[in-house]
């Protein structure tokens, strides 16, 4: 795979700034069900990176003493790690509200079966990936029946409630296909409601658009395909001011297996540590001295067009 940071690393994106930390975003592992051709984490079976119980304890005692109000499951696979449910479970006893990002297909391997009843019952919201309503372009980019499976287990939620019931919240996850910005995220989100419901009897809450990342695995297609320099042109020409006052970084820290924090997934992603001077763990983090957010070229996929973030469009 290309290493594509020294081709993001020079940049002239504005300077950005911290505000109140709202989220924690954990990253549970890399292992994953699927080997997705967008990952931005670079995902799969073989994976073996896994967040153990030391740090999972650290990250709540962080999440106590900075009254966290939110918590961010995500990976690879975060429901691989087998302490998912102890994680959950002790952040809702600290009333957080928890995000399971969920590829939708982990819920039928093995040992998992009984999670959908676990997230209903402590009110976790779901954000699942389906770039698309289209069996082909799913299993194009997620691999070989993942939209079956897809849709399947969406019937499975919305039988639970998910999608339907105003405390289980479902929202989908659309990313495009390649090198192209996301259309927009309303439009979109009326044409896969009449399709889901229309095609498969399918319901959910809201659909996030997501710019894909030059860097990983799509960043290294890029480069592949002679596509990075012009992508990077394309996020860089639909730049939009607007968007630098919701970017999720300044409400966000992003906490990897080992418990070192950046200031997102992506910026993990790269190894862009938090602060320039070397990595942070969880249990040296203080969060008020800690205000310049570290950027670089790729940050443009956040800016361009309407924006994007972990929670769809920025304006
Ligand atoms: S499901 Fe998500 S984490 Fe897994 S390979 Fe696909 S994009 Fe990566
Ligand atoms: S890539 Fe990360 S640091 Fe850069 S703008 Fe986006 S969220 Fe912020």
């Amino acid at each position: 795979m290309h290493d594509v940071y020294p081709l993001l690393k020079k940049t002239d994106f504005p300077d950005i700034y911290r505000g109140i930390l709202k989220t924690v975003q954990i990253n549970l592992g890399y292992k994953c069900n699927q080997s997705c051709l967008h990952c931005h984490v670079n995902a799969g079976p073989a994976r073996k990176e896994m967040m153990s119980i030391e740090t999972i304890k650290d990250i709540i005692s962080f999440i106590k003493k900075n009254k966290i109000k939110v918590v961010d499951l995500t990976g690879g696979a975060p429901e691989l790690n087998q302490h998912f449910e102890y994680i959950i479970t002790q952040a809702r006893k600290l009333g957080c509200h928890i995000i399971d990002r969920c590829n939708l297909t982990v819920l039928l391997e093995p040992g998992k079966k009984h999670l959908l009843e676990f997230l209903k019952k402590n009110k976790v919201e779901i954000v699942a990936s389906l770039p698309c309503y289209e069996k082909v372009n799913v299993d194009a980019q997620r691999g070989d029946k993942v939209f079956e499976k897809s849709i399947n287990v969406l019937k499975m939620m919305n039988a639970k409630g998910y999608g339907i019931d105003e405390k289980l919240i479902l929202n989908l996850v659309y990313n495009p296909q390649g090198a192209v910005l996301p259309p927009n995220q309303n439009k979109l989100e009326v044409e896969y409601k009449f399709i889901l419901k229309n095609k498969y009897d399918i319901d959910f809450n809201n659909l996030y658009t997501i710019t894909n990342m030059p860097i990983l695995r799509f960043g290294s297609t890029l480069i592949s395909k002679n596509q990075f320099n012009t992508y990077m042109d394309l996020l860089k020409d639909n730049f939009d001011q607007k968007t630098l006052n919701n970017l999720m970084c300044k409400s966000l820290i992003s906490i990897d297996h080992q418990g070192y924090i950046y200031d997102c997934d992506f910026n993990q992603m790269l190894k862009l540590s938090m602060n320039a001077d070397g990595r942070i763990h969880i249990t040296e983090l203080d969060i008020n001295k800690i205000s310049k957010i570290n950027t670089a070229d790729h940050c443009y996929g956040c800016t361009a067009g309407s924006g994007s973030s972990c929670g769809g469009t920025l304006i």
